[in-house]
C-alpha cells in the first residue's frame, strides 16, 4: 500500500477518517468503532504491552499518543487523541499518522475544550518556549498584567512580568531548567495592574503534540500575596506576647534551641530570667489595668538596657527572659546590672510611680544546661535565688543553688499541708522587768513540729511563709493561739502579757485588724493582754499606713512594740512620728558589748535616743550576769534572754514560772 492507500485504510473500515477508540484497563485490545450504524469489519486491534501502558499514560487532560499497529494484517501508524474516561477506560479519537488533515482537526476538537479551561482557569497561566518567549498568555494573565495575548506572543516573559532581580536570575536558569525538564515550584513577584504582588507557580514541561517534538513550560501561578500576608501574621501572633510585643515562650525557646544548635564548640549560649520583685503586690494594689501598663514600661525598659542581637521575651506574668547574643560570663552580668541599675527608678503609670525591682539569675550553655529546657530551668533556679538573698540582685547559676529550691519546694508543700494539719505550736520565752525581776510576761515564738523533720525553728520557714503569703494563714493562727494562752493564764491567776511577732507582710492585709479584734473577742480576752511586735520593715513603705494600723491595734488595748530596733533603716526622726509603747534593742547590740567599748557607747546611745522619745526600752538576748549589768547601767525597762528561761511550752512555762516564784520567796 501506498501513503495515500494507507489513509484510506481507516475511512475502507470504519467509513471515516477518524473513527472513536476505546481501550480498558484489563484487556491490550483496542477498539475501534464506526460511526454509528456502520458495521465494522474488524474493529479490533491488538497493541503490544508496552504500547497499551503507552496509551494508559494517558491523564485526565486531553492528549495524544502514537502506536505503529497493524490493521487487515498491514502496518499501520495510529495517531491516537484522547484521554483517560474513568478508572478503567481510555478512549478518543484516532487516525492515521500521516493523515495530516485528520490528525489536526482530532487535535483542534480536542484541545478546544482544554484550550477553553486554560483560557478560563483561575490562575495565570503563561506557556512559554526554551527561550522564555511567550506562546500562550490566558485570560486572566490579561487582565492582571494588562496587555492582549496577541500583543506580547513571542516577546520574552521576564521583562514583561517581573521585577528587574527576579527576572534577571530566571532568565539565566532557563536554559538549564529546560534540559533538565523537570516540573517544579517558585515563587515570583509580578508586577500586575494592582501593582507588585506574590504568585506561587507550579511549572510543567510538556511536549508539543505536533510532528516536530518541541518543549515548552506551562508556568500558572496563583496570587498568594494576602495568604503570605495573613501566614506571617499569624505567625507572628503565635509568636508574640501580645501586652509587650515580646516573644513569648514558644518563640524564645524556638530562639534558644537554635542558639544552641548553632554554637561553635567553646562557645557559650546565655541566658537571664528575670522575675519583678514586687509585681503581685503593686497587681493586688492598683489592679490589672495597672498591672498591665507597669508590664509594659518595664518591657520597654527591659529593652533599653540589651546589647544588639539579644532576643527578649515575656513567659507571662512579671516573667522575662533575655537570650544574649554573646554569652560570655562577663557580658551577661553586665546586662544583668544593666537592666538592675535602670529598675531601681521608680516607674510613672498615671500619676503614680511605683518601685519594682528585679531579681535575675543568669545560665550558660552548656555549663548550666545542656538543653533548652534545663538551661531555663537553671537560670530560673538562679533568680530564685536572687530573690531569696535580698532581691534586686543578680546571681550565676551553680549546681548546689538547686538543693535550695528543691528545700523551697519541700516547704511550699509541706507548710500549707504543716497549717492544715496543726503541725504549729506556740512556745514562750519570759520577759522581765529589770528593775525588780518580776515577770511582766512572755514572747510567743512559734515552733513547727513535723512529722518528717521534728521540731523546726522559725528562721527555716517564717521568711517563705511571708513570700508564698502563708503567713497570713499562720499569723492569724498565733493572734488567736495566744489571745486563748492569755486567758487560760489569766483565769488560772497569772498576770502576763503575751507579744507577738506580726510581719510586715501581714500588715499589708488590712483585715488584720479585724482578726486580732476577732481573736480577742473569740478569747474573751478582755481587757486586751496580747502586744504586737513589728519590724522596722513595717514603717518602711508605707508609713502613714503603719502608723494608722498601730493607731487601730492600740485601740483595742493592745502595746506596740518596735522588733530587732537597730537592724533595720528606720531614722531616728521618723521613730518620732510612730505611736509606739516599746523599742526592743536587738539581740546583736546586745552581744556587741563585750565586745569592744565604741559597741558599747552606741548602745548607750540608742537606749538614750529610745528614752528621750518616752518609749520603754527591752533587751534580748541576755546570756550573762554583765550583760545585765550594762543594761541595769543603762536604765533598760524589761530583759528577755536565756540568762532567765529559753522559749517553752506553756506547761513548761508555768513550771519555770512556779519555781522562779519558790526562789525569789526564798531569797
Ligand atoms: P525575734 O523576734 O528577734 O525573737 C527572738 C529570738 O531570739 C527567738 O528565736 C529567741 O528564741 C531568741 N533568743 C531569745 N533570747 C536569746 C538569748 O539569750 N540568746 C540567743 N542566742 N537567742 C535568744 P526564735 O524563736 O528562733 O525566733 C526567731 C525569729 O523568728 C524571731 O526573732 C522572729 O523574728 C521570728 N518569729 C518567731 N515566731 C514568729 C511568729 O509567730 N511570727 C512571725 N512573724 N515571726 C516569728
Ligand atoms: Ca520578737
Ligand atoms: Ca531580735
Amino acid at each position: 500500500m501506498n501513503e495515500d492507500q494507507r489513509d484510506q485504510v481507516l475511512y475502507a473500515q470504519f467509513g471515516t477518517s477518524s473513527p472513536s477508540w476505546r481501550l480498558s484497563a484489563n484487556n491490550n485490545t483496542l477498539e475501534l468503532s464506526p460511526v454509528t450504524g456502520y458495521v465494522p469489519a474488524n474493529g479490533a486491534i491488538a497493541l503490544d504491552p508496552r504500547q497499551a501502558a503507552q496509551v494508559r499514560c494517558l491523564a485526565g487532560v486531553t492528549s495524544r499518543v502514537v502506536v505503529d499497529v497493524r490493521l487487515c494484517g498491514e502496518p499501520l501508524r495510529l495517531h491516537l487523541v484522547g484521554k483517560k474516561l474513568n478508572s478503567d477506560t481510555w478512549a478518543g479519537t484516532a487516525s492515521a499518522y500521516d493523515d495530516t488533515e485528520s490528525v489536526a482537526r482530532d487535535l483542534v476538537l480536542s484541545l478546544s475544550f482544554a484550550e477553553r479551561v486554560v483560557s478560563e482557569v483561575n490562575s495565570m497561566v503563561v506557556i512559554i518556549d526554551r527561550h522564555g518567549r511567550i506562546q500562550r498568555f490566558n485570560r486572566l494573565a490579561e487582565e492582571l498584567i494588562g496587555v492582549n495575548e496577541e500583543d506580547i506572543i513571542g516577546h520574552e516573559v521576564w521583562a514583561l512580568l517581573m521585577c528587574s532581580e527576579d527576572g534577571a536570575a530566571a532568565s539565566q536558569d532557563i536554559a538549564g531548567l529546560f534540559s533538565r525538564g523537570v516540573s517544579y515550584e517558585v515563587e515570583r513577584r509580578i508586577r500586575t495592574v494592582h501593582g507588585e504582588r506574590l504568585f506561587l507557580f507550579r511549572n510543567k514541561f510538556i511536549q508539543s503534540g505536533s510532528g516536530v517534538e518541541e518543549q515548552f513550560l506551562i508556568c500558572s501561578g496563583t496570587d498568594i500575596t494576602e495568604l503570605r500576608l495573613a501566614q506571617e501574621r499569624l505567625t507572628e501572633l503565635a509568636n508574640t506576647d501580645s501586652l509587650t510585643g515580646f516573644a513569648n515562650r514558644d518563640a524564645i525557646q524556638h530562639k534558644i534551641r537554635k542558639a544552641i544548635d548553632e554554637a561553635a564548640a567553646g562557645e557559650a549560649v546565655g541566658v537571664l530570667f528575670l522575675d519583678l520583685d514586687n509585681f503581685k503586690k503593686v497587681n493586688d494594689h492598683y489592679g490589672h489595668v495597672f498591672g498591665d501598663h507597669l508590664i509594659c514600661d518595664v518591657s520597654a525598659a527591659i529593652s533599653t538596657c540589651l546589647n544588639e542581637g539579644d532576643a527578649a521575651a515575656r513567659l507571662g506574668g512579671d516573667e522575662f527572659i533575655v537570650l544574649a547574643a554573646k554569652g560570655t560570663a562577663h557580658q551577661l552580668e553586665a546586662t544583668a546590672q544593666r537592666i538592675l541599675e535602670r529598675m531601681r527608678a521608680p516607674f510613672a503609670v498615671g500619676l503614680v510611680e511605683v518601685y519594682t525591682g528585679c531579681s535575675i539569675g543568669i545560665a550558660r550553655y552548656p555549663e548550666h544546661g545542656d538543653t533548652v529546657e534545663s538551661l531555663i530551668r537553671s537560670a530560673d533556679t538562679a533568680m530564685y535565688v536572687a530573690k531569696d538573698e535580698g532581691k534586686r540582685t543578680h546571681r550565676v547559676f551553680s549546681p548546689d543553688m538547686n538543693r535550695r529550691v528543691a528545700e523551697y519546694m519541700w516547704l511550699d508543700t509541706n507548710l500549707r499541708r504543716g497549717l492544715e494539719e496543726g503541725q504549729f505550736t506556740l512556745h514562750y520565752q519570759p520577759k522581765l522587768s529589770l528593775a525588780t525581776g518580776v515577770v511582766q510576761g512572755a514572747e510567743a515564738l512559734v515552733r513547727w513540729n513535723s512529722p518528717e523533720r521534728g521540731q523546726i525553728m522559725p528562721v527555716e520557714f517564717i521568711r517563705y511563709a511571708e513570700e508564698s503569703g502563708l503567713i497570713g494563714v499562720l499569723g492569724r493562727w498565733v493572734m488567736e493561739t495566744a489571745a486563748t494562752q492569755a486567758a487560760r493564764w489569766k483565769a488560772a491567776g497569772y498576770n502576763l502579757r503575751i507579744a507577738i511577732n506580726v510581719s510586715a507582710r501581714q500588715l499589708a492585709d488590712t483585715a488584720v485588724v479585724r482578726h486580732f479584734a476577732e481573736a480577742l473577742q473569740h478569747a474573751n480576752l478582755d481587757p486586751c493582754l496580747i502586744d504586737l511586735e513589728l519590724t522596722e520593715s513595717c514603717l518602711i513603705e508605707d508609713e502613714a499606713a503603719a502608723i494608722d494600723l498601730i493607731k487601730q491595734f492600740r485601740r483595742l488595748g493592745a502595746q506596740v512594740h518596735l522588733d530587732d530596733f537597730g537592724t533595720g533603716y528606720s531614722s531616728l526622726s521618723q521613730l518620732g512620728r510612730i505611736p509606739l509603747d516599746v523599742i526592743k534593742l536587738d539581740r546583736s547590740f546586745v552581744r556587741s558589748i563585750n565586745a569592744d567599748i565604741k559597741a558599747q557607747a552606741l548602745v548607750r546611745s540608742m537606749v538614750a535616743v529610745a528614752q528621750e522619745l518616752d518609749f520603754q526600752v527591752v533587751a534580748e538576748g541576755i546570756e550573762t550576769e554583765s550583760e545585765e549589768a550594762f543594761m541595769k547601767g543603762l536604765g533598760v525597762d524589761y530583759v528577755q534572754g536565756f540568762l532567765y528561761g529559753q522559749a517553752m511550752p506553756a506547761p513548761e512555762f508555768e513550771r519555770w514560772l512556779q519555781v522562779r516564784r519558790k526562789l525569789r520567796l526564798i531569797a
